[in-house]
C-alpha cells in the first residue's frame, strides 16, 4: 500500500502520490503543476531524495572581476552601469545594452530573445551585476545573453557559496529545482546512524558533506568537487557502498540459516571413480576449486558459489565431480546451459564420463516435444534420472525434481533475470523425506570473469572460486586485426589452412533465434538487422564453399532446428567439415580441439567479452591457433581501441577489466541485471579502496551494531532491498 507521505529513503519510489510533492518540500501548489510533476517524474519525491540530487557543476557568483582585468574567453561576473539601451533590427532584432565599468570601460550586452521587462530593468543609470562569457566583438568586449541582476542603489551582497547547477528535465527550471533541493536538504533526516569509527577517518559527517556538495564555499577546491574526489563526495560514496554491502551480507546471513543436504565425498565413492577414469589429471587449480566446492557441499548450508575460470580452463569436469558427490549421496543434480548446442555438448560429455559408472543421465531442452519431453519429465519426477542436463527448459514449471541436491548453471552470465528468478523458485526448499525442508546447493560457472570490485559489489552474497591456470599443452592464440578489404587474401589463407587439415570457424554477427537466447542475455544485445545478416552468413557460406572445392563447408545459426544444429556440429566435430560458418550460437562452450583458425567478421560489432568467448573456441588443441578479427572501415577510435585490446591480451580478466572500463558495470552485467544501476554515487573502477573499507565496516556493523546496520540499509535502499536479492 502506498504510504500517506513518501518515507524518507534515498530510493526513489515508483508512482509518486499527490502527497509526495508536499513532502518534497516543493513550493506548495494545490495540484502538481508542471515543475512539481517534473520533480515527481524524476523520483524526487522525498526530502532525502532531493538532498541526494547532486549538482552537475557549479557557477561562481561569489566574486566580481573588475572589467579592466577581464579578458575575452573568460566567464566572469562584473558590475557596471547602464549607459544606453536600445532595440536594434540589424542583423536581426535584438536588445543591445551598453554598460560601463567603474573606470568607464565599455561592455556591450546583447539579448536576442528579450521581453519589455528586460528593457525596463536596464534603464540608463541602473547599476547591474552581469555574469557570462566575454567575447571580443567588433565594437569591443561583449556578452551574449548574460545573466543579469539590476542592483538597488545600496548594492547587494555577493553569493557566499558557489551556485549549484542540477540535472534537470524539461519544464523544470533551475531556480525551482534549487529551491526544492534546498528545502529537501533542510528537512531530510540526516542524523548520523553509524557508530563512531565506522566511517573512514577524514570524511565529514553526512549533513555537512551534503551541505558542501550543494553549496560549496567560495574557496572550495572545484576540481575535487567535479571529479568526485572531494571528501564530501567520498563520504556519500562510502554511505552508498556500505548500505549495499550490508544488504548483501544480510542476504548471505539469511541463506546461512537455511538447511541443505549434507553431501560428503565418500572414500572410493563415485567422484573418485570418475577421477580415475578421466583421460587427464586435474590441474592444481581444478583440484583446489573442487575441494572448495566439496567443503561447501558437506557443510549442510546451501552453497552459493561462482566458479570462474577463463575459457578452456576446464570447469565442466569440476562440475561433473560435484555432481558425482551429490549423486553418490543419493541426491539428484541438474546442469543447465544457456544454449542447446552447449547443453547437448555437456550431455554428450557427461554421458561419456558418468554412464559407464552407472549414473542415469537425462536430457531436457526447449525444443523437445510431446512424448520425448513427457518421458524426460516423468523420469526426473520419478527420481530415475540422477543427472539432468539441458537448457533453461530444465527449470520450467512442469519439471519437478524428486530429490534435487545440486543445481549447476553454466555460463551463468548468459541467463537473464527471468531465468534466475525461475531457478530460485525451483530451488526454494525441496522437501526432505523426514518432512523438513532443505534447499539445493547452487554452483554457477562463468568464463566471463567478474572483476574483483564488481564481484564484491554485485555478488557479495556469493562465494567465488577461480581456476587461474589452463590445462597443460595449450598453445597461445595469436590475434590479428585486418580490414575487410583484405577478405580475398584471407580466404586464400584459409584454403591453405584447410589443405593442411586444419579446421576453421568463420563467425558472422547474427541475432540468434529466440529459443536460443535467454532473455536479457548478451545475444539479445547483438546489434543490427537480423535478415540482412542472415544473408551475410548464408552468402559467406556460399562464397567459402565455392572457394574451397573438395572441402566440407557447414553453416550453423540459431534459426536451424535443434536437430539440424546438432547434426552440423557433429559433422564439424568429426572432421567432415573443414569450415564452419556460424553465428554466435557457437559463442560459449563449444569444444572442437582440432579447430585452430577463427575468423570473426565485423568484429567491431561484438562486445569484448563475446569476442573473448569466441576466440576461446580455438587454441584447444596442439596446433598453434590464430584468431582473425576482421573489421569494416572506417573504424571509430574506440572501436580501434577495443580491437587492439583483444589483440594485446588473451587474459580474460584483463579483457573484463578493460570492458568494464569502456562500458561501465551496468552494461557489463547486462543492463537489466544490474538492478537499475545500483550505484549512483560510487564508481567501481575508481572507488575500489572505499569499497574495501565499506566491506570491512559492513562486517563489523552487522556483528556489533545490528540496529545501525538496519537503519543504514533502510535509509539508502528502502524497498530496493528485495530486488537486490534476485
Ligand atoms: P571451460 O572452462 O571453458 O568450460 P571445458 O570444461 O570445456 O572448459 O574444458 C576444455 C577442454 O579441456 C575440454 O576438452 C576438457 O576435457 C579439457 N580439460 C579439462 N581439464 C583438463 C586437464 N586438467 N587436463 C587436460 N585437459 C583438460
Ligand atoms: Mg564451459
Amino acid at each position: 500500500m502506498p504510504p500517506a507521505a513518501a518515507p524518507d529513503t534515498a530510493a526513489p519510489l515508483p508512482a509518486a502520490s499527490g502527497a509526495a510533492a508536499a513532502a518534497a518540500g516543493a513550493p506548495p501548489k494545490a495540484r502538481a503543476s508542471g515543475p512539481a510533476r517534473a520533480l515527481e517524474a524524476m523520483g524526487l519525491t522525498s526530502p532525502l531524495a532531493l538532498a541526494l540530487h547532486l549538482p552537475l557543476r557549479y557557477e561562481d557568483e561569489t566574486r566580481l572581476t573588475p572589467l579592466a582585468e577581464a579578458r575575452p574567453g573568460q566567464t566572469v561576473q562584473v558590475e557596471a552601469e547602464v549607459v544606453d539601451t536600445q532595440v536594434q533590427f540589424r542583423p536581426r532584432r535584438q536588445l543591445v545594452v551598453r554598460v560601463a565599468g567603474d573606470e568607464g570601460e565599455p561592455l556591450v550586452l546583447r539579448f536576442l530573445h528579450f521581453y519589455p521587462s528586460h528593457q525596463k530593468a536596464l534603464q540608463p543609470g541602473t547599476r547591474v551585476r552581469v555574469r557570462g562569457e566575454l567575447r571580443g566583438g567588433f565594437f569591443g568586449l561583449e556578452m551574449v545573453h548574460p545573466h543579469f541582476k539590476a542592483l538597488p542603489p545600496e548594492g547587494a551582497p555577493l553569493a557566499s557559496a558557489l551556485t549549484p547547477v542540477y540535472p534537470a528535465a524539461a519544464g523544470l527550471p533551475q531556480a525551482y529545482l534549487r529551491k526544492a533541493v534546498a528545502a529537501g536538504l533542510a528537512r531530510a533526516d540526516l542524523a548520523e546512524v553509524l557508530p563512531p569509527g565506522t566511517v573512514p577517518a577524514g570524511l565529514p559527517a553526512l549533513r555537512p558533506a551534503l551541505q558542501t556538495l550543494h553549496h560549496p564555499p567560495a574557496d572550495a577546491p572545484l576540481a575535487a568537487l567535479q571529479d568526485h574526489s572531494h571528501p564530501a563526495w567520498q563520504r556519500l560514496k562510502f554511505e552508498e557502498l556500505l548500505a549495499q554491502q550490508l544488504a548483501q551480507a544480510q542476504s548471505r546471513q539469511e541463506r546461512a540459516r537455511h538447511r541443505a543436504p549434507v553431501l560428503s565425498a565418500r572414500q572410493g565413492g563415485l567422484h573418485e571413480r570418475l577421477l580415475a577414469t578421466l583421460p587427464f589429471a586435474l590441474t592444481g587449480a581444478q583440484r583446489r576449486v573442487a575441494e572448495e566446492i566439496a567443503a561447501d557441499l558437506a557443510a549442510g548450508r546451501p552453497m552459493h558459489r561462482l566458479l570462474q575460470g577463463d575459457v578452456g580452463a576446464g570447469k565442466t569436469v569440476v562440475a561433473a565431480l560435484a555432481a558425482a558427490v551429490a549423486i553418490d549421496a543419493g541426491w539428484h543434480c541438474a546442469l543447465m546451459a544457456p544454449t542447446e548446442i552447449l547443453a547437448e555438448q555437456h550431455f554428450a560429455k557427461l554421458l561419456q564420463w558418468l554412464q559407464p559408472l552407472g549414473v542415469q543421465v537425462a536430457w531436457i531442452t526447449g525444443s523437445q516435444r510431446g512424448k520425448a519431453r513427457a518421458q524426460a519429465v516423468a523420469a526426473v519426477a520419478a527420481g530415475q534420472a540422477q543427472l539432468v542436463v539441458g537448457t533453461h527448459a530444465v527449470i520450467q514449471q512442469d519439471v519437478h525434481f524428486a530429490r534435487l541436491g545440486l543445481a549447476v548453471v553454466d555460463e551463468q552470465h548468459r541467463f537473464g533475470v527471468a531465468q534466475r528468478l525461475a531457478l530460485r523458485r525451483q530451488l526454494a526448499a525441496a522437501p526432505e523425506p523426514g518432512g523438513a525442508t532443505v534447499e539445493p546447493h547452487l554452483l554457477m560457472m562463468s568464463a566471463t570473469p567478474i572483476p574483483r570490485t564488481l564481484a564484491m559489489t554485485y555478488f557479495a552474497d556469493l562465494e567465488v572460486s577461480t581456476i587461474d591456470e589452463l590445462p597443460p599443452g595449450r598453445t597461445p592464440i595469436v590475434t590479428k586485426l585486418i580490414a575487410d578489404q583484405r577478405r580475398a587474401e584471407l580466404i586464400a589463407r584459409i584454403a591453405d589452412a584447410v589443405g593442411e587439415g586444419q579446421q576453421v570457424y568463420w563467425v558472422c554477427p547474427l541475432v540468434e533465434a529466440v529459443e536460443d537466447t535467454p532473455e536479457g542475455g548478451p545475444g539479445a544485445a547483438a546489434r543490427g538487422k537480423p535478415l540482412a545478416e542472415l544473408r551475410n552468413a548464408t552468402e559467406t557460406h556460399a562464397e567459402l564453399a565455392a572457394a574451397l572445392p573438395g572441402h566440407g563447408v557447414g553453416l550453423i545459426h540459431g534459426r536451424l532446428k535443434a536437430a539440424e544444429k546438432a547434426a552440423v556440429m557433429a559433422r564439424f566435430k568429426a572432421g567432415e567439415l573443414a569450415v564452419l560458418v556460424a553465428t554466435t550460437v557457437i559463442e560459449v562452450g563449444v569444444d572442437v580441439p582440432n579447430a585452430s583458425l577463427m575468423v570473426v567478421e565485423h568484429a567491431e560489432r561484438f562486445g569484448l567479452a563475446q569476442l573473448h568467448q569466441l576466440r576461446g573456441r580455438v587454441g584447444r588443441g596442439e596446433r598453434a591457433s590464430v584468431c582473425v578479427l576482421m573489421y569494416s572501415t572506417p573504424l571509430s577510435d574506440t572501436g580501434k581501441q577495443r580491437l587492439r585490446a583483444m589483440a594485446e591480451t588473451t587474459d580474460g580478466f584483463e579483457i573484463a577489466r578493460r570492458d568494464l572500463e569502456i562500458r561501465g558495470p551496468g552494461e557489463f552485467m547486462g543492463a537489466r541485471q544490474s538492478g537499475d544501476a545500483l550505484l549512483r554515487f560510487a564508481d567501481l573502477a575508481e572507488d575500489a579502496p572505499l569499497l574495501a573499507a565499506a566491506r570491512a565496516a559492513a562486517a563489523r556493523l552487522l556483528a556489533e551494531h545490528p540496529a545501525a546496520a538496519q537503519a543504514q540499509v533502510r535509509r539508502w535502499l528502502g524497498r530496493q532491498v528485495d530486488y537486490l536479492k534476485a
